[in-house]
């Protein structure tokens, strides 16, 4: 063989993080077949898809077996009855205009998030909050933007703005110069927002340095509060600076359905080595038209069911359902005396570990003395250490059991 690998790929870290969890979980299960353990690690919804979506998904399904209503390809950055639904429903109604062919429609944000890195030269200097979605620091590991990962779990290369308690999980702005930051609000894994204050500071930076957001805001329909803004276009002067990437696969329940999309604003411009402007609009379009094909005719049709009053009602009800588990679990947790972010904005409540314990050590408190299942929040970068995420996708029963057996242990 002389195909020589990307070695890119050689600098990966193993994903160690679900797999470690799985195994821990495994020998557990194997060595106590009797207990009844309890999930508060998922990562994903449980609830069905809403009666609407599933309808309009059956309907085109049929459209698909007719002759008269076929269809084969479609456009690559989504049907235009899709876009419209998007720009009236997610954003007329925060006051943010947009064209339509600045919404892509792809089949999910980690693809999209993953994939827009390809559009920046290698020389850039790239920022991620730490604790992080792994997704933006890999695929630029994947693209040569770093060195090797050093022995303090950071790439070599990238800017980490860490997020702990102490700052109460607001990232200061970068120290350094940097040319891209990946923002996620409400986040995974804190739980945590920004307000408009605290992300207009971030763009005021971006504008400032003529750097660019990327901003995930694939948990959006979990905020609760009026001062969380629920897109970075509710900013001045962020659509000359910023990506934003939706998705619903939290927000109505499509991760197996697979379906999200992001905003390339046609205000952005990245200039080539002689300072000439590029539209990313236009480049994101080349990509997408080269390297991707659209998503389902009957999946967008499932999507754009919930825009409509049926759809709506349902999927806050499915959100509700999530934020009230959220919502027990930071309460009893808090109660216990423990520090505890998120759960208020998001699914997702970090805690802090108790003494100060490694969150491994945590994880296995939690297995064995009280048979919970959560995830080490050292998993999502060197920040996360001291940290356990819990996750509210579980039954409301199960939570409350699990809720109950915590009560029990003594830290
Ligand atoms: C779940 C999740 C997504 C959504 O990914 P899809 O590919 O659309 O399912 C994006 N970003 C973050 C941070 C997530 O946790």
């Amino acid at each position: 063989m002389v195909v020589k690998v990307n070695e890119n790929y050689l600098l990966l870290k193993s994903n160690y993080l679900f797999a470690e969890v799985a195994n821990r979980l495994e020998k557990y299960e194997n060595e106590h077949p009797d207990k009844d353990v309890i999930a508060m690690g998922i990562g994903d919804v449980t609830k069905p898809l809403p009666k609407a979506v599933i309808k309009a998904f059956k309907d085109a399904v049929d459209e698909m077996g007719q002759a008269d209503t076929f269809r084969g390809y479609g456009p690559e950055h989504g049907y235009e009855f899709l876009r419209e639904a998007i720009v009236k429903g997610d954003f007329e109604p925060l006051g943010v205009d947009l064209d339509i062919d600045e919404i892509f429609v792809s089949d999910g944000a980690k693809c999209d998030t993953g994939n827009i890195q390809e559009l920046f030269a290698n020389s850039n200097t790239i920022a991620v909050t730490d604790p992080v979605y792994t997704v933006y620091v890999d695929t630029n590991v994947m693209a040569g933007r770093t060195g090797p990962m050093k022995d303090d779990g950071m790439y070599e290369g990238l800017v980490y703005l860490p997020c702990t308690a102490e700052n109460d999980f607001e990232p200061e702005l970068p120290s350094e110069p940097v040319d891209i930051i990946y923002l996620c609000y409400p986040n995974n894994p804190t739980g945590s927002t920004l307000t408009r204050d605290q992300l207009a500071k971030f763009v005021d930076y971006a504008r400032e340095n003529e750097a660019l957001i990327l901003f995930d805001a694939a948990y959006e329909r979990f905020i609760t509060e009026d001062n969380i803004p629920h897109s970075i276009y509710e900013i001045d002067g962020a659509k000359e600076v910023a990506i934003e990437f939706r998705s619903f696969s939290k927000t109505a329940g499509f991760t197996g359905a697979r379906c999200a999309y992001c905003v390339v604003p046609k205000a952005l411009k990245v200039k080539d080595s002689e300072g000439n402007e590029h539209s990313l609009n236009a480049l994101w379009d080349r990509r997408q038209t080269t390297k991707f094909n659209g998503v389902s005719y009957p999946v967008q049709r499932a999507a754009e069911a919930i825009y409509t009053e049926e759809g709506q009602k349902e999927i806050q009800e499915n959100i509700d359902y999530y934020l009230k588990n959220a919502k027990l679990i930071r309460e009893s947790l808090t109660d216990l005396g423990l520090t505890v972010s998120g759960g208020i904005n998001s699914p997702y409540i970090w805690v802090k570990t108790p003494n100060n314990m490694p969150s491994w050590e945590f994880f296995d408190l939690l297995l064995n003395e009280a048979n919970i299942v959560g995830t080490p929040g050292s998993g999502f970068g060197p920040s996360g250490e001291g940290y356990f995420r819990l996750t509210a996708f579980n039954t409301y029963e199960n939570t409350k059991e699990a809720m109950e057996r915590i009560s029990k242990l003594s830290f």
